[in-house]
């Protein structure tokens, strides 16, 4: 008799772990991955998917990088925190753009800036610790504060206020658990811009709170409009949270990156700023987990943080530009609301009237899309332009696009949805 085979177990059952299974696949990247797809298929789909500006990495970034790739120096490890000439300039860059003195040590060199927010969750969370996460948010955010175990707590706001929370939403989601306050600005999805006196006022909120804040400035420079622009100025009128409020600094982790200022984002190079126990923490992880990060495009950065804001500058004119041209096309659309956005480079629509309207289709007989995300897919199947739904970023009836495109390809894509959505029927 040959003996019984042992029960199998849940847990050996179990192929992908819990922990793991659980998190669902990033959107933003999901609905990019798919646009370049369709259009690498032949299909002239026009993608307003992934925040990535159209413009190429400017000429004097990408011969650093060249000159990087001939020299033996970078073929080797460097230390898993950042080349120290990198960290250095992202000190010295940090004290020009927003007025924060920090030193070369307090910087750790990541995998873009997505890779400084996971660290850093995974540095300052333990398990059940809530973390305020103000929606509508990046799609990322709460996968990496439950990867660290951490709780994420939606305080949401809504067009009527711009999509800017106010203190009074953070304090009834305050509870025993909470450690962190997540502060973006100017936002994504929703491209919010909070002024100085409210960034003083939530940032304040949080250190009589004792909170620690993770605040993500990869979008600093991208900032338009006369109140947080003033006309003239040399640049705009930074509220960075720990300046703002200096008692912050030693519980403040600041994220940034160069993928959005200077077009970088297939560099993949980012950073986080913070006290030296949690960079030290972090960087531990990393050293681990990916360890430094390639070294050419660290030397690509290291010339882009160097340099001036020259490239930047041209960019957010042609951004504004943009800005303007979708906002007025989407609110002539019935049905569409959408608020000006004062930063970063989206719209984010409220299609809340439009949902459960019918929609004629090219095949089939009409269809009426009970979501924002079945709304998305319409519009991708039939208009052939692709946009992320509002459930992505926590606030379902919501539409995000981005205006990092051409304006040729703007205009044609905001025409097809406007063709498409103008035919809504009750
Ligand atoms: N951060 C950009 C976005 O929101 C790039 C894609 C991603 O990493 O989510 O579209």
């Amino acid at each position: 008799m040959t003996a019984a085979t042992p029960p199998v177990t849940s847990t050996t059952d179990r192929r992908v772990s819990a922990r793991i299974g659980s998190i669902s696949e990033s959107t933003t990247l999901a609905v990019d991955a798919k646009a370049k797809a369709l259009k690498a298929a032949g299909r002239p789909v026009i993608g307003f998917g992934a925040g990535e500006p159209d413009f190429p990495t400017p000429d004097y970034i990408v011969e650093a990088a060249v000159e990087a790739c001939r020299n033996p120096k970078y073929h080797r490890y460097t230390p898993a925190g950042g080349l120290p000439e990198l960290k250095a300039a992202i000190a010295d860059k940090t004290l020009r753009d927003s007025g924060y003195e920090v030193d070369a040590s307090q910087v750790l060199v990541t995998n873009g800036g997505k890779q400084a927010i996971y660290e850093a969750f995974a540095a300052i969370l333990d398990p059940g610790d809530e973390v305020l996460v103000p929606a509508p948010y990046w799609t990322s955010y709460p996968e990496s504060i439950r990867l660290a175990g951490g709780v994420p707590v939606d305080v949401v706001a809504d067009e009527t206020t711009g999509y800017q929370i106010c203190v009074e939403q953070l304090e009834a989601a305050l509870t025993p658990r909470t450690k962190v306050l997540l502060f973006v600005s100017p936002s994504n999805p929703t491209g919010a811009v909070y002024t100085r006196e409210q960034v003083e006022e939530i940032g304040r909120w949080a250190a009589e709170k004792g909170l620690w804040v993770l605040t993500d400035e990869i979008y600093e420079h991208l900032v338009y409009g006369d109140t947080i622009r003033p006309p003239g100025a040399a640049g705009w009128q930074s509220s960075s949270l720990p300046v703002v409020v200096p008692e912050l600094r030693d519980k403040c982790i600041v994220v940034n990156g160069v993928a959005k200022t200077y077009a970088m984002t297939g560099w993949r190079v980012g950073w986080l700023i913070g006290p030296m126990d949690v960079v030290k923490a972090a960087t531990n992880l990393q050293s681990h987990a990916t360890s430094n990060v390639s070294n050419v495009a660290q030397a690509a950065a290291l010339a882009a943080v160097s340099g001036d804001l020259t490239a930047v500058a041209k960019m957010r004119e042609a951004f504004d530009r943009r800005r303007q041209t979708m906002v007025r096309m989407l609110s002539e659309i019935p049905g569409v609301l959408c608020p000006e956005p004062e930063g970063a480079f989206y719209a984010y629509p409220s299609v809340k009237a439009l949902i459960g309207k019918e929609f004629p289709r090219s095949s089939e007989g009409g269809k009426r899309p009970a979501s924002s995300v079945e709304l998305a897919a319409l519009i991708l199947e039939e208009a052939e332009v692709a946009v992320v739904p509002g459930e992505a970023f926590g606030t379902p009836g919501y539409l995000r696009l981005s205006y990092a495109l051409g304006d040729e390809d703007l205009v044609e894509g905001v025409s097809r949805i406007q063709k498409l959505l103008g035919q809504a029927r009750d």
